[in-house]
């Protein structure tokens, strides 16, 4: 009966409570072989390739109404607004993960040899991955980037805004002053193989040139506004299969884990990171957004439930992009012209519990070696954490492959980058959470300190195509 269309808030508790007795159960009594769990996975399965199906028509027509909608002045306002705000608070939650590493200090008491280094070390190359982050920004064949496997790290924001392109600089000076430049490669898989990067970029430019185009460029806009509509009516229909989805890719987790003593190992370190994640997410976040809205953070939050429950469960800020749309128009009520042009990009660039993640899980395992870090040290882990960050892309794990940067660029052995992976999948689900929830609030500030635009933008055009 739960499982009602339309009971959404009902069906994700429901959902929340029962996948873990799903899980635990068919653990405990049933003893399923590789392929009985696979089969098993197979409703999540299913989910997640519903949410990236509606991802690329989602991304296209939101960004080419969002910026065709705008005038190129206000979007360039609207764009800037949302770096800064990207850009402050990612640094924020670095520091924070910072002074709680170094206060709580999880790697101090173990070595790094009590911990099981597992699998195999991603290899990065620095610079090939960010020359292959400005090529990715520039496909060459629009259809191939709805489909191609994405190397690379980063994202379009370098030359998007510039003063990301001068963090790049400052990255770049740090990476070569550290002489990290070695013969690594990028793990090519993390991009759900869509160049999200280089459809960003074009739709962009489209949306601005078609928002000058009068009325031949209209015709167009209606038409992206219209398949707008329908991929949100197709995102509605998911959302009622979502909570079966949700328990059986859950449950499925469950059975896969094999050790869950490592939790026990790892405690200190999850805790550290889990608590970082708490206070950015239910004090920091919040905060900025009360100053600068004036409205009750929490309410909001709430209002973004869905999009976070969903980010928890599939550990993926880009397929969880449809709900966060719905939940930030429908229920904070922002503006679609502000929507539209804001949580593609954020998804993609603005990731506060990754850079969070980073920093501490940086200095982790420099306690794990024993190894002192000097202040100059300390502030290339938050310059690389931040940079890594935003090259991560929005899926599941993205943000322990950029972590290689950051070892890296302290003259930590990158291959320890396996001693954090056996917890990751748990540290992803909520760190992907936080990103999300960092998107909504920042949808919420631009609306905000954009009211004046939007106003002004409301009288002087007959039609709104943003919000018919
Ligand atoms: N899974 C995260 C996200 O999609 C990225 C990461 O930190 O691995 O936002």
């Amino acid at each position: 009966v739960k499982f009602r269309a339309g009971n959404y808030n009902v069906c994700h508790e429901f959902c929340r409570d029962d996948t873990d007795l799903l899980g635990v159960v068919v653990r405990e009594y049933a003893s399923l072989s590789h392929l009985d769990k696979q089969y098993f996975g197979f409703p999540g399965e299913i989910l997640m390739r519903m949410l990236k199906l509606v991802i690329l028509p989602l991304i296209i027509s939101s960004m080419i109404t969002g910026v065709a909608a705008l005038d190129s002045e206000v979007s360039g306002k609207i764009g800037l607004r949302a770096v800064i705000y990207y850009f402050s608070t990612t640094i924020i939650a670095v520091i924070l993960g910072i002074i709680l590493v170094m206060t709580i200090k999880p790697g101090v008491s173990q070595t790094a040899d009590h911990i099981d280094r597992a699998g195999t070390t991603p290899n990065v190359t620095t610079v090939d991955t960010l020359l292959d982050l400005v090529r990715n920004m520039f496909p060459e064949n629009l259809v191939q980037a709805c489909f191609q496997q994405v190397r690379g790290f980063a994202h379009p924001s370098f030359i998007m805004f510039p003063f990301l392109h001068m963090l790049k600089k400052i990255t770049l000076f740090f990476l070569s002053w550290q002489n990290i430049t070695k013969d690594y490669q990028i793990v090519g898989t993390y991009s759900d193989g869509i160049n999200v990067l280089g459809l960003i970029v074009f739709c962009v430019a489209f949306g601005l040139v078609i928002g000058k185009m009068g009325e031949k460029g209209r015709i167009l806009l209606e038409f992206f506004d219209a398949l707008n509509e329908a991929t949100m009516k197709l995102v509605q229909i998911i959302m009622c299969y979502m909570p079966v989805g949700i328990l059986f890719l859950i449950a499925a987790k469950i059975i896969e884990v094999e050790d869950w003593e490592i939790f026990k190992k790892m405690g200190l370190y999850m805790v550290t990171v889990l608590s970082g994640l708490a206070i950015h997410a239910t004090i920091c976040l919040p905060l900025i957004f009360f100053v600068i809205v004036r409205k009750n953070p929490y309410t909001f939050a709430l209002g973004m439930a869905q999009a976070l429950v969903t980010a928890l469960m599939i550990s993926s800020s880009s397929a969880t992009l449809p709900i966060t749309f719905r939940c930030a128009e429908e229920n904070n009520r922002i503006d679609k012209r502000i929507t539209r042009f804001v949580l593609p990009v954020g998804a993609t660039i603005n990731m506060d519990g990754t850079a969070l993640y980073e920093a501490v899980a940086a200095i982790f395992i420099a306690q794990l070696n024993d190894f002192t870090l000097d202040v100059g040290q300390i502030v290339t882990i938050s310059i690389t954490a931040t940079v890594a960050s935003i090259g991560a892309a929005g899926v599941p794990n993205a943000g322990l492959v950029t972590m290689v940067i950051v070892l890296t660029a302290v003259g930590l052995p990158a291959s320890d980058v396996t001693l954090i992976v056996a917890v990751d999948w748990l540290l992803d689900r909520f760190r992907t959470m936080i990103n999300v929830l960092g998107d909504a609030y920042g949808a919420g500030i631009v609306q905000k300190l954009s009211k004046r635009e939007l106003e002004r933008m409301d009288l002087t055009s007959d039609v709104d195509v943003a919000n018919p």
